[in-house]
């Protein structure tokens, strides 16, 4: 069924967070290449202006060798907003799985405002193929996501796009469908999911969590928090310890690495080898009086997310203060304004998110 072909694609490459890395993923058929219109154009010794004509398509097209078996995507690069451009790439990408060219007699698919509007089954079927794919419609009602600024920030589409979606999505829901995934896909969006529903940035220092219960930001301690915007995902990276789901590989005190399976604490030293809450008492958000947080914390926590209070990490020197940290970060933060230049060293890891129980 053609609905089932943008699930399975979800699955076939493991997707879990939106908005999808396409290059990547289209670099990955063997019988498809991918180029730019500007690429084209110098090929051709020709403008981009004349590439537009000759694909018949401001946006892209995919041409199809049938000889060779050999598909080649183009797409201009130079369309903005660049979210027009993803768009086009997952359009693309459905007429080649569909196999498209192969049920016509036409070597070139070119996606245009023309054929949209004409009756064309291929161009719906793309389409179609693409808003399940870029914006599933399970996940948008599962995060209960119902207008169009929020659909156009956790999936990075236009506000066309996420505007289509929303209209498709009621449309159906009117005539009695229920969207959902196949069984074996429907958990590869738990954490994209906890994303959508708790994900705040931190107006101090704009570290982005998605922790449940969050009073206080885990790495500076304040307690002003703002909605997700787009983007403020891509700094989700903070030194932390090596540890292996929440416990510390190697103790902090003795230094012995052999840290049992079975044991929380250093079978050498004794000390406790998981991040949690150093309070033992604190007032709760509404002001009373409460002991005993002691909550479990992801390793990079300097700050409890519950109740503000330092981790045991950070009360240790385990972990720098948010102030040191900042200086490091400051340094990279030309690095992380380009998210493609971001090279994921061994040091930094995801701030963990947590969900009803959390790994540790
Ligand atoms: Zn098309
Ligand atoms: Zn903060
Ligand atoms: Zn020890
Ligand atoms: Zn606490």
């Amino acid at each position: 069924m053609k609905l089932f072909m943008a699930y399975e694609a979800l699955n076939k490459h493991n997707i879990s967070d939106f908005p999808i890395d396409f290059l990547n993923i289209l670099k990955s058929y063997k019988n498809l290449k991918v180029i730019t219109y500007s690429e084209m154009a110098k090929r051709q010794n020709c403008t981009v202006d004349e590439i537009i004509e000759i694909n018949s398509s401001e946006d892209g097209v995919i041409h199809y060798h049938g000889k060779r078996d050999q598909y080649i995507i183009a797409y201009n690069e130079q369309v903005e907003p660049a979210e027009r451009i993803y768009w086009t790439l997952a359009h693309e990408f459905g007429h080649y799985l569909m196999g498209h060219h192969k049920e016509s007699t036409r070597a070139s698919l070119a996606r245009n405002s023309l054929t949209e509007k004409e009756y064309d089954v291929f161009e719906v079927e793309a389409n179609f193929f693409a808003r399940h794919f870029v914006t599933p419609p399970p996940l948008i009602i599962d995060g209960n996501l119902n207008n169009h600024t929020e659909v156009m920030n956790f999936f990075g589409v236009t506000y066309t796009v996420a505007t289509n979606t929303l209209n498709y999505i009621q449309k159906s829901s009117e005539k009695g469908h229920k969207f959902s995934f196949p069984v074996k896909i429907s958990t590869l969006f738990k954490s994209f999911l906890n994303k959508v529903r708790y994900g705040k940035t931190c107006t101090s220092c704009n570290t982005f969590s998605y922790i449940k219960n969050l009073n206080y930001c885990s790495i500076c301690g304040e307690s002003e928090f703002q909605n997700f915007n787009r983007g403020d995902d891509i700094n989700m990276k903070y030194l932390g310890v090596s540890h292996t789901n929440g416990k510390m590989d190697m103790c902090p005190i003795c230094k012995n690495e052999e840290i049992l399976d079975n044991s929380n604490h250093c079978n050498q030293c004794g000390v406790f080898l998981f991040n949690y809450c150093s309070s033992k008492e604190y007032l709760d958000t509404n002001g009373d009086f409460r002991y005993d947080c002691e909550t479990s914390l992801p390793t990079n926590s300097r700050h409890c997310h519950i109740c503000g209070s330092i981790s045991t990490y950070l009360e240790k020197g385990l972990l720098k203060s948010w102030e040191e940290e900042q200086k490091v970060q400051k340094e990279k933060n030309e690095r992380l304004k380009d998210p493609f230049a971001i090279d994921p060293q061994k040091n930094f890891f995801k701030l963990v998110e947590s969900d009803d129980n959390p790994p540790f």
